[in-house]
């Protein structure tokens, strides 16, 4: 009767199903954590924001720029 209880533990903890769920949920958590953390504090987030704050500020001076320019990236552009 011992044999069979610590057999159903085994069986149990080693389940491949349960084990995969928790895996995949934990990959996709962890996963999502990290890719936001990165995309906030990342250094190409912090260089896309600056060049949008930048860009505002040149709008706010009223400063002339051009928009089809080399130096401004048309996918950046939020107006
Ligand atoms: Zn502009």
């Amino acid at each position: 009767m011992r044999v069979f209880k610590f057999k159903n533990m085994v069986g149990v903890t080693k389940d491949p199903t349960l084990f995969l769920l928790l895996g995949s949920i934990g990959l996709l958590l962890f996963g999502s954590i990290g890719y936001g953390i990165y995309t906030t504090v990342g250094p190409s987030s912090y260089k896309l924001r600056d060049t949008i704050k930048e860009h505002a500020r040149l709008h706010e001076l009223g400063i002339a720029h051009g928009h089809n320019s080399h130096n401004h990236n048309e996918a950046d552009h939020i107006h």
